[in-house]
């Protein structure tokens, strides 16, 4: 008996079955673009191999002026087909299926040839869209149509039909983008014409039995948005006109609702999903912030949608679905939503990967294999660089033992699980836990080694963090000064009026942990939708409350300090940091950029500005927290090496800049993946 009945059971299409609930939704993982079909296939497959049911490729331009970017992956030749057979060859012969998405990317297109029903710009894109005319929308149809065609050639089991987030299919159905007044524009009904010629016109290409999914905007999160009775009216028409699955969409890219970030809550819009349940006869799929087995299965279990996506998970653990058919659920890698290795890659131009899992589109070239001869591992420092390594190690067969001078593992993730907002962060510690234990590692808390202890080890690893940086301010010995430590670990009062030192990441969080109290936003649904403004498409158009976001009051006066002159928060991740940003001013954070830090006092922190140290003002504080970046912790290694011992340093204790768990993991696994 599993539990996870409702997840586990299979879904009868007519002409096919899947074999459980699960979707791997579509992500841009740049493989395709890297023209190695091996390791596009590689990816795939091994998803295949922990049994999803149906995945659906990274976004595929069905033309060159739909393409997302220059030099994106397309479906256009005979060549491409050939490229593609090799993916979903390696798919099927894993006992996987797989559909392609086509995604015409409308004015979203990153180029000046992008096209759109009218001339509109989006706010994030520099680029003004040409209006199509009648003879440019016809052959839009054509090319999409062209590439299913194609897809059905080079193998695929299906294809998903972009129609949601904002892109080219969106932009024809509402009045933010749609201005037309000819049969494509004006009334709903000419609105919705595109998209469903276009899944009329696919079906009529590709026949009965191939997979049609196609992806529709439940909730735009955008002004003038649809309502949830043209929601439902296009749903029943997608339906006509020959989709096998409706896939749930949720927001446009620009919406200034976060709706993937770790902040929003799990399974946040499943109730979007619902709402359509009973209304089309074919199955819906529902998505966003789906990550555990258990929060798939509940969805299910309640009616939300016949079928749950998850994109990312399947990034952070290939055999999801493996594991929680062999009752292995708490051994699955968690998807912390943090985006960091995903999508912040995405939008700078880099291969795709995990934060947890750094083999994520990188399986052919970061092999796991069996140690050659079995060592002792020795591991100091238990925080994600150590656990890591402590994992890939004993994987390989080699004997671990980690030591950490602290009563429990997780390092630094132990402060950020106390952000609210990173409640996942809970969850990712629990797993390394798991993993500690499943793997059989001796892990010794409370224990605080010197290089004697490490003497009789093959292999001595240093992952001991790092130390808070000292700024040097004359006056930071008083006892109204802390640091991030003593107000995140050791839990020390804070008063109403605080000076934060430092606007990097931690004094982005520390500011968010001082101005929340009680139950985070993030554990709450209501309340977070509140404080977005986001409400019931049924109510309000686009699902956004006209009188927009509604935050609580903050319970401290915070000012978040740093000495360049440039935006708060600019080094922050690349698709999270408008978040961040957004929800302190929400909660009256005072950015003040450009300081000297004078001196401290009792009245609180003096700063000036400039070379000439003009301007002396004083931010009047009862509590001063800094957080000014950090220094390797590296005593132990350097005492090993006096010995002449050499150790492996790896994470804070190697380089302490631009450190983050995500470059601590990756680093550890790598040398692990090496000894
Ligand atoms: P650490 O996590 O610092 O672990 C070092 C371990 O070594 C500790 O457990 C310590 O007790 C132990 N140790 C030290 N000396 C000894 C010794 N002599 N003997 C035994 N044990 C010893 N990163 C992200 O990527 N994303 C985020 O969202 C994020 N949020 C954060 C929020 C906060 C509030 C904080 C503080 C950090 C955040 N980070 C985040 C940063 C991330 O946690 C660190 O980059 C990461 O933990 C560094 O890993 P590490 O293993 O090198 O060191
Ligand atoms: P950080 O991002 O390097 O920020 C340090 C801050 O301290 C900067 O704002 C810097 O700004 C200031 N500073 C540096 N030297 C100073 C000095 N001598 N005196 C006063 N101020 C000084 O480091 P962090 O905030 O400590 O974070 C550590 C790492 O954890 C980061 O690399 C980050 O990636 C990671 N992290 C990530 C997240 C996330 O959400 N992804 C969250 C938390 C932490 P000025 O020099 O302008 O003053
Ligand atoms: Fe999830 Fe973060 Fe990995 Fe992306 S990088 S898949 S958000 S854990």
């Amino acid at each position: 008996m599993t539990d996870y009945p409702h997840l586990l059971a299979p879904l009868d299409l007519g002409f096919t079955t899947l074999k459980n609930r699960v979707l791997m939704g579509s992500m841009h993982t740049g493989l395709e673009e890297t023209r190695d079909w091996n390791r596009v296939a590689e990816f795939y497959a091994e998803r295949a191999r922990g049994e999803v049911a149906l995945m659906v490729t990274g976004g595929i331009g069905p033309n060159l002026e739909g393409s997302v970017l220059p030099g994106a992956a397309m479906m256009t030749t005979a060549e491409d087909v050939k490229n593609h057979a090799i993916v979903t060859g390696r798919v099927h012969d894993a006992g996987g299926k797989i559909a392609m998405q086509i995604l015409h990317a409308g004015r979203y297109a990153y180029g000046p040839k992008c096209v759109a029903p009218s001339p509109i710009k989006s706010p994030i894109s520099p680029f003004v869209p040409t209006e199509l005319d009648e003879d440019g929308i016809e052959k839009q149809i054509g090319d999409i149509v062209n590439a299913a065609r194609l897809a059905q050639e080079a193998g695929y089991d299906g294809v998903e039909i972009m129609g949601s987030e904002g892109y080219f299919l969106n932009q024809f159905i509402v009045t933010h983008t749609n201005t037309r007044t000819d049969r494509w524009g004006g009334s709903y009904e000419n609105r919705i014409r595109l998209p469903i010629e276009v899944v009329r016109r696919v079906r009529q290409a590709v026949g009965t039995d191939f997979i049609i999914i196609y992806r529709l905007s439940m909730i735009d999160l955008i002004p003038n948005g649809s309502t949830f009775d043209e929601v439902v009216q296009l749903a029943k028409e997608i339906e006509k006109a020959g989709a096998t699955i409706i896939n749930t969409g949720i927001g446009w890219h620009e919406a200034r609702v976060p709706t993937i970030a770790t902040s929003v809550p799990r399974r946040a819009f499943a109730w979007v999903t619902q709402k359509l349940m009973g209304q089309v006869s074919i199955p819906l799929i529902t998505s966003n912030r789906i990550n555990t087995p258990e929060v798939a299965e509940n969805v299910l279990a309640e009616g939300c949608a016949d079928m749950v996506s998850m994109a990312r998970p399947m990034l952070a653990d290939a055999h999801f679905v493996r594991k929680a058919m062999e009752g292995a659920g708490a051994q699955i890698a968690p998807c912390i939503a943090c985006n960091q290795a995903c999508l912040d890659h995405t939008f700078s131009g880099k291969l795709t990967s995990c934060l947890v899992n750094p083999r994520a589109c990188h399986e052919t070239e970061l092999v796991i294999e069996p140690a050659a001869t079995q060592k002792t591992v020795a591991i100091v420092g238990a925080g994600p660089a150590g656990l890591s390594t402590a994992m890939t190690c004993a994987e390989r067969g080699h004997k671990v033992t980690v030591f950490d001078k602290a009563a429990e593992i997780g390092g630094q993730l132990n402060m950020a699980k106390q952000i609210p907002g990173k409640e996942e962060f809970w969850g990712f510690v629990d797993w390394y836990r798991t993993m500690m234990d499943t793997l059989e590692i001796d892990v010794r808390l409370n224990t605080e080694v010197g290089p004697d202890d490490l003497e009789s080890f093959d292999e001595v690893i240093i992952a001991t963090g790092v130390s808070p940086r000292d700024p040097g301010i004359p006056g930071q010995d008083s006892t109204h000064v802390l640091t991030y430590i003593d107000v995140l670990r050791d839990q020390a009062e804070v008063g109403e009026r605080v000076a934060v030192i430092g606007a990097g990441g931690i004094g982005f969080d520390v500011s968010e942990y001082l101005v929340h109290d009680g139950e985070s936003p993030t554990e709450n649904l209501p309340d977070w939708m509140t404080e977005w403004g986001v409400a019931d498409p049924a109510d309000h158009r686009g699902g956004l409350v006209p009188e927009g976001p509604k935050p609580e009051a903050p319970t401290r006066a915070v000012t978040l300090l740093q000495r360049k002159a440039e935006k708060h928060g600019k080094r922050l991740g690349k698709t999270t940091g408008w978040i961040h940003r957004a929800s302190l001013k929400m909660k009256d954070v005072t950015f003040v950029g450009g300081v000297n830090y004078e001196r401290i006092d009792e009245a609180g922190l003096h700063v000036s500005s400039g070379e000439g140290r003009e301007n002396p003002t004083l931010i009047e504080a009862d509590t001063i927290v800094m957080c000014a970046g950090q220094t390797p912790l590296r005593d132990l290694a350097d005492a090993l090496e006096a010995k002449g011992i050499v150790p492996h340093v790896i994470g804070g204790a190697d380089v302490a800049a631009e450190l983050d768990a995500k470059r601590a993991i990756e680093q550890g696994t790598r040398l692990a993946a090496t000894l």
